[in-house]
């Protein structure tokens, strides 16, 4: 059974009220439900703190939306692993196209990254997806798999038992454009054969997400693909009724 998992990513969005009351809604609405996923929350880094607190006693995972490509040292502005970890992160989005594009965040980068985190024994979740250029020129699998197997060729089968991949088509993100059930399907499909290439055990227990506008109403069909184990949700993370129901779309 491949684990199922909702993670809400606020990038640069909200405030410590904001974070405040998330917690305090999604810790009333999580208490006493079982719920199907895991359930998982990636805010703003200075927000990390106050939520590890407020999570204590939750079940949700607190997620880094990024990690320094170092250990340690003279890299200002940047925020470690190990860093991560004193906060009682256990996962960390790696590659997001934001960071890809935004920050020049180069596959040999997003492998550094992976390093430092597997160092503190921080679950991976790498982002990958193809542009509208590439999908309209017939290339989003050559992309999407040279992506996943840049990573996967650097690390041994033990090293990426935890690691996570989150499917992001670049023109879905943020756009209101979402992937057709049967786009997000076919590329799931296609990143199981690339993992199963490398180790077939490997491929059957990875829990791969979809990402770009998933919202409460496309989350269900989407989620009830064979290979889609889940979301990367970004908008609609902002609005915990409607990240709770993404994560009730099971
Ligand atoms: C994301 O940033 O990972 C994302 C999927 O954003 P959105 O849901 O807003 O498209």
């Amino acid at each position: 059974m491949r684990r199922k998992i909702v993670a809400g990513n606020w990038k640069m969005n909200g405030d410590i009220d904001f974070a405040n009351k998330f917690c305090a809604d999604l810790r009333k609405r999580l208490s006493g439900s079982r719920m199907a996923c895991d359930v998982m929350v990636a805010p703003p880094a200075p927000y990390l703190s106050i939520m590890s607190d407020a999570f204590s006693d939750a079940d949700v995972t607190l997620v880094a939306q990024n990690v320094a490509e170092y250990a340690g040292g003279a890299y200002t502005g940047e925020v470690s692993a190990a860093m991560l970890k004193d906060f009682g992160c256990r996962a960390a989005l790696i590659g997001h196209s934001e960071r890809r594009t935004l920050f020049v965040e180069s596959d040999e980068r997003v492998v550094e990254k992976m390093s430092r985190l597997l160092e503190q024994g921080i679950a991976p979740i790498l982002c990958v997806g193809e542009s509208l250029e590439e999908r309209e020129s017939g290339n989003a699998k050559d992309v999407v798999g040279a992506q996943v197997d840049f990573v996967l060729s650097r690390f041994s089968a033990e090293q990426l038992s935890n690691l996570v991949i989150a499917y992001e088509p670049v023109w879905a993100i943020g756009t209101g454009k979402t992937a057709s059930p049967e786009q997000a399907q076919e590329m799931h499909a296609h990143i199981r054969n690339v993992v199963a290439q490398a180790d077939t055990n490997l491929s059957d227990g990875m829990s791969v997400l979809y990402g770009g506008s998933v919202n409460a109403a496309t989350a269900k069909e989407l989620f009830a693909q064979p290979d889609i184990d889940g979301g990367l949700v970004g908008g609609a993370s902002l609005k915990v009724e409607d990240f709770y129901a993404i994560c009730q779309s099971f």
